[in-house]
Parts: structure tokens; C-alpha cells; sequence
């Protein structure tokens, strides 16, 4: 059987960067910038005041308390040039230039308001609540590296530069397409020997939470023909494919049976439990990298997160690999097969991470109310309670 880390490994080993995409700066929310963004300007572009007050000379009013003339008003966006000489003051607002000639703020707060003459009851000193040109970004700066993921702060430190557009790896497109004769859609009545489909959602929404765009293709049959032209027909939209179920070792294994012929899909044991027969290739014109993961709903989520989530990483350009783990002590006794890598669904707590009980690969349930999956390696098939393990918070 192949490890989890070759198959992983096979895996990044295939799968490359998107190519980058210009984007509006409202699209780029989740894609990761392809570029380096440097400023053009200063940030801020010029000396303003930080506060609403009185733009002075610090040494005229060094004696506060003190009453000057008012000479005018600075409000933000004021572009004229003011300036004051010495022994007089104007108002300004938050965010106007300070006028040429004065050296500090004082704040309103320190004063009697007057507009014509006003009172200031303290001395403030040069430089007081004064924002200066440069102070966030100098000109010519990077403000923002290649490999960033955008979130809202960098779309707005995007439009603080001025930018209206900006150079991307889009969100990897995925499509998630689910087989099996026994699939029903939620929301409509369960036949006999039927259940409600659920991977395509749930892989689905992984998708999304990755940073990429997950589009559901409902399910299909286990008619190789039906889920061949399913897949041909999404192509077009999709930079990967998820396929869910269809890849054991019984009949009807739709997935197995339509990629086998092609020969750039392939199907083998990784060992793991949950999640032991997975493939991984390319397909279509354009070598569409493709995950075919088991069906068992945990075993479809446990391979997202060990395989897929890294991949659709790589995609986007970032750093990929193993999911991260911390380190917890266990409260109970664990079992694991022999030879294989287990993932045991638990609730991870601090310091201490407890397993579920229902540990099958069928048991969604148990697995939408866990946390985190508790890592334990190939040689190891028991720990005794207490024993420190490593866990992978989901
Ligand atoms: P398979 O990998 O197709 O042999 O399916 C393994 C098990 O997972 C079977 O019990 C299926 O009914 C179940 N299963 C497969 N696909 C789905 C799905 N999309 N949603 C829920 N259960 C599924
Ligand atoms: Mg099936």
C-alpha cells in the first residue's frame, strides 16, 4: 500500500500554480496576489491634522492659557494653500493639510471653540496630533507581496494605493460530482434502499472554506457512460474535479470504471483509515487534475483535508503540505489498525483531545460533531490514555 505522505507527495508533485488573472479589486476578495503592490504616493500624501482643533505655531501658545484670532477654516479636501503667520491660528478638521506655518494641533477639546477668537487653555507641543506624510507607507514602498491572500484589510490597502485593479491567482474553480444509484436529493422523499446525498455539499463547502470556488454537480448513477458525460460536459468550468464514490473494489464502480481506460487516472490503496482507496490524475483536454475520493462521507472529508485542501493550495500558489498539527494528550484508550496512518474523529480541548465514539466511516454524524482529527501512525495500534498524540484541528 502507498503511504499517505507519497500520495501527497504525488500529488503537489502534479498539480501547478493557476496561471495569474487580472481582477477588479472587489473580485479579488480570497485569491492570492500574483504580484508585488508598491505604493505610488506617500501614505498619507501630505502633513494632516489628526484631530478637529486649531492648527498653531506650538511656541504661541507655550504660555496657555492664551486667546488668538481665528483666520480661516481647513476643512478635509481642502487642496488650496493655507498658511498662517505668527500670533494667529485657523480651525482645521480631521484629515485637512495642515496650512504652511504651523507646527502642531491643538485639539477643540483644549479650547473654548471660538471662531473669530478663540481661547486655548493648553500648551501643545510641535508636532502634536500632527499626521505625517509617509508615516504608514513611503512612496515607492510594498505594501502588499506576492503569495498574499486577500482579505477585506489588503482590498482596502489595494484602494488606498489607488489601485482599481490587480494582478491574481483566481480561486481554483472545482467541480464535485457524486455517484451512486442510491444518492437521493435532499429535500426530496427517501425510496427504499435509498439515502439523501451529502459529499457533494460537503465537499463542496470544503472547497469554498479552502479559498476556492466549489460548484456542486449533483449526483449521478453508477452508469460509467452517465458519469463520463457529466464530467465531460463540466470540464469547461472546472481547474480541478472532485469525484465522490465509485473507486472500491465491488461492481458498479462507475468512477474506476470510466477513468481506468483513459490511463491517466490512477486508482490505488493508501494507507489510511478511514479513506484507503483513492486516485488521483489528470483528465480532459486541458489536464484537469482530478481527485476521486471514496464515498464513505467521512472517508471523502478525510481525504479533502489530507489531500485535496493541500493541492487546491499549490493552486492558488501558496505554500502546500501536510496539514498543520499541534500536539494534545489524549483521554482514553485508542485503538488503530496495523499498518495503516488513522484519523480519529475527537473533540480537541486545550491541551487534551478526547475521540468520539462512533468511529466508522459511514458515522457523518459523529463527525459533524467533532473537531479534529487525532493522527495516529502506521506502527502504532493501541495508546493508553494520557499518552501525547498529534491532531490535525479541523
Ligand atoms: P462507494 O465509495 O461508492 O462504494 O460508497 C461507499 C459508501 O458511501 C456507500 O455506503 C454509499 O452509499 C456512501 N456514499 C457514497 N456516495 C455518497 C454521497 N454522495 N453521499 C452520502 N453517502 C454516499
Ligand atoms: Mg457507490
Amino acid at each position: 500500500m502507498k503511504s499517505v505522505d507519497r500520495h501527497l507527495a504525488g500529488i503537489l508533485a502534479a498539480v501547478r500554480p493557476l496561471a495569474p488573472l487580472e481582477v477588479e479589486i472587489e473580485a479579488a476578495l480570497g485569491a492570492v496576489l500574483a504580484e508585488d503592490v508598491a505604493s505610488p504616493v506617500p501614505l498619507p500624501p501630505f502633513d494632516n491634522s489628526a484631530m478637529d482643533g486649531y492648527a498653531v505655531r506650538a511656541e504661541d501658545v507655550a504660555a496657555a492659557p492664551v486667546t488668538l484670532p481665528v483666520i480661516g477654516d481647513v476643512a478635509a479636501g481642502d487642496g488650496g494653500l493655507n498658511a498662517i503667520g505668527p500670533g494667529l491660528v485657523t480651525r482645521i478638521m480631521t484629515g485637512a493639510p495642515m496650512p504652511a506655518g504651523a507646527d502642531a494641533v491643538v485639539p477643540v477639546e483644549w479650547t473654548d471653540g471660538g471662531t473669530a477668537r478663540v481661547r486655548i487653555d493648553r500648551p501643545a507641543s510641535p508636532g502634536n496630533a500632527i499626521r505625517r506624510a509617509g508615516e504608514d507607507v513611503r512612496a515607492g514602498d510594498v505594501v502588499l507581496r506576492e503569495g498574499a491572500r486577500i482579505g477585506p484589510a489588503q482590498i482596502g490597502i489595494l484602494a488606498g494605493v489607488g489601485r482599481r485593479r490587480v494582478l491574481v491567482r483566481p480561486r481554483p474553480r472545482v467541480v464535485v460530482l457524486s455517484t451512486g444509484a442510491e444518492l437521493t436529493e435532499p429535500g426530496t422523499p427517501l425510496g427504499a434502499g435509498r439515502i439523501w446525498e451529502s459529499n457533494s455539499f460537503m465537499l463542496a463547502a470544503a472547497v469554498r472554506e479552502a479559498g476556492a470556488e466549489g460548484f456542486r454537480a449533483g449526483s449521478v448513477t453508477d452508469d460509467p457512460k452517465e458519469f463520463m458525460d457529466t464530467l465531460d460536459a463540466q470540464l469547461v468550468r472546472a481547474d480541478a474535479v472532485i469525484t465522490s464514490g465509485g473507486v472500491s473494489m465491488g461492481a458498479y464502480e462507475p468512477v474506476k470504471e470510466a477513468l481506468s481506460p483513459l490511463g491517466t487516472v490512477t486508482f490505488e490503496k493508501v494507507a489510511m483509515q478511514p479513506g484507503m482507496p483513492q486516485g488521483f490524475g489528470v483528465v480532459g483536454p486541458d489536464r484537469v487534475p482530478i481527485f476521486t475520493l471514496p464515498g464513505n462521507p467521512v472517508s471523502s472529508f478525510v481525504s479533502f483535508v489530507l489531500f485535496v485542501k493541500p493541492a487546491l493550495r499549490a493552486m492558488q500558489g501558496l505554500p502546500a503540505g501536510p496539514p498543520p498539527t499541534v500536539r494534545a494528550v489524549v483521554t482514553a484508550p485508542l485503538r488503530s489498525p496495523e499498518g495503516k496512518r488513522s484519523y480519529l474523529r475527537s473533540m480537541l480541548n486545550g491541551q487534551t483531545v478526547a475521540p468520539v465514539t462512533r468511529q466508522g466511516s459511514h458515522q457523518l454524524a459523529a463527525l459533524a460533531g467533532a473537531n479534529a482529527l487525532i493522527v495516529v501512525p502506521e506502527d502504532v495500534t493501541s495508546l493508553p490514555e494520557g499518552a501525547e498524540v498529534e491532531v490535525i484541528p479541523l
